[in-house]
């Protein structure tokens, strides 16, 4: 395990991408953590130009935010590997009608057709943008070109008739020599490493991938974010294959956004079983000496087209128990200890963090966004108490809406809940005001407006209807 180097995070920028002064204080933080390096997934956020200017969401970064970004970085010695989907995940770029035609699905933004020209031509322009943006500050070492998750193969009549043409059985084969082509235009164009993630490779077997050439080109980023319990890459003959295959093999775990499509706070438990299955196989397969390192992933979103999970800063704390627990290959009291002393909290931080309530002593200074943190925390206990509300009796027994249209309503019923709901939606309005606060010190005005309207505005429009109904019964039953 010793000889595993790097330390990658996954940033993922297609949600909740940082502004400016969320990275100085990010940077800084994952290197004294040991981390060393950034894989960062730029998405709609690069400063992309000229034909591609069309792929830059409204909060795109400029050259001087880039700037910002890289320096940071090299002035705390984090390397940067940038992430570019370049054949399935390509949402942000199949979903502009200028690139509509290259999907393979015409009905899908997920996947390009691979046998398009225009396909190579567009995924060319994008990473000669992608790394000569980088090179003006940097040098990359590497370049992570996707590649997973490629669920449209050999759809369309294009891909179809290469197929005949060239008496191909296996689709997969669409696969292989797209990617090949790719990867050596990264290589002969720029001579930096070529890493792509594995699964599209899971089933193909070692001599069809010797036969294609791909595995001289690119280094796999072997990807699972189950726990122990659900494990699934633990085959050896993977293993083994992989290792045949390839000189380079890297790992890839996950501390958050690997769960649930909206959750809000990351189940650590979950996730650092994650991390200790993957030691496990490590272990059992003799990989260490094979792996070039382990990237923590933190997704922002399923895809392009799904909401928030789990913000960065309420997620510091899983990515730090994941990493020590990774580094000791165990998770116990020590790592708890070593978390709480990194992050200047006297008391034990439980594995169950989203249960504590007494995370006030946590040091902003080093643990940069944890006021939000903080009131996600105690907004999850907010929503606890709307839950026990909603299944309040008289609520849901004498005052569904068919009862209220009748004014068939008791206020001896009425008055069980609602002041109770007038106090949570006080509060309800008071936590908005102080979280939409913080996130703005982080966060575009975009995404704090997506986070309030997944998170707080349907829980405040039901208790506003319960007390507004609540108020109008009552007023309707005294005045008659
Ligand atoms: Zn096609």
């Amino acid at each position: 395990m010793d000889t595993i180097g790097h330390r990658l995070v996954h940033i993922d920028l297609k949600g909740a991408p940082f502004r400016s002064g969320y990275w100085q204080q990010l940077i800084p933080c994952l290197s004294r953590l040991g981390i060393t390096g950034l894989l960062i997934e730029y998405e709609d956020m690069f400063p992309y130009e000229r034909s591609l200017s069309d792929l830059r969401c409204g909060d795109a970064y400029d050259w001087q935010d880039m700037e910002a970004i890289i320096t940071a970085a090299n002035k705390h010695q984090l390397k940067i590997v940038p992430l570019i989907q370049t054949f399935g995940h390509m949402e942000f770029v199949l979903k502009v009608s200028a690139f509509r035609e290259l999907r393979e699905v015409d009905a899908y933004p997920n996947a390009l057709c691979p046998t398009n020209d225009r396909s190579l031509d567009t995924v060319q322009e994008m990473l000669r943008q992608m790394i000569a943006g980088h090179q003006r500050w940097t040098q990359l070492d590497a370049i992570h070109i996707g590649c997973d998750e490629v669920w449209h193969l050999g759809h369309c009549q294009r891909c179809r008739q290469y197929l005949t043409d060239h008496c191909l059985a296996d689709k997969s084969q669409l696969f292989l020599r797209y990617v090949r082509k790719v990867a050596e235009f990264v290589r002969k164009t720029f001579d930096i490493r070529v890493i792509i993630w594995d699964d599209m490779m899971r089933h193909i077997d070692d001599q069809t991938l010797a036969d294609s050439g791909l595995n001289r080109l690119v280094e796999p980023m072997v990807w699972h974010y189950l726990d122990a319990q659900c494990f699934q890459l633990r085959d050896p003959e993977l293993w083994s294959k992989y290792k045949h295959s390839f000189d380079r093999i890297w790992i890839a775990s996950a501390f958050k956004g690997a769960a649930k499509m909206n959750q809000m706070l990351p189940s650590v438990d979950h996730y650092v079983s994650n991390h200790l299955a993957w030691v496990r196989v490590i272990e059992d397969n003799q990989l260490a000496e094979r792996v070039a390192g382990l990237a923590l992933t933190g997704w922002q979103r399923f895809d392009h087209m799904t909401t928030l999970c789990e913000l960065m800063p309420n997620s510091m704390i899983s990515l730090m128990m994941c990493l020590f627990a990774f580094n000791e290959r165990d998770f116990n009291e020590d790592i708890q200890r070593n978390v709480s002393t990194f992050i200047g909290n006297k008391q034990l931080i439980p594995i169950d963090i989203n249960s504590a309530t007494d995370l006030e002593a946590i040091d902003s200074d080093v643990y940069p966004g944890v006021n939000l943190f903080k009131l996600c925390n105690e907004w999850q206990f907010l929503v606890k108490e709307f839950n026990e509300l909603k299944s309040n009796q008289s609520l849901e027994g004498a005052f569904t809406s068919y009862q209220i249209s009748l004014n068939r309503t008791n206020p001896l019923h009425i008055e069980a809940f609602l002041l109770k709901a007038r106090v949570l939606l006080f509060r309800v309005q008071q936590m908005r005001l102080q979280i939409e606060t913080e996130m703005k010190k982080m966060f575009y005005d975009t995404t704090v407006e997506e986070w309030i309207h997944t998170n707080v505005k349907p829980i405040s429009k039901k208790l506003d209807k319960i007390v507004t109904n609540g108020d109008q019964q009552l007023a309707t039953h005294i005045n008659s």
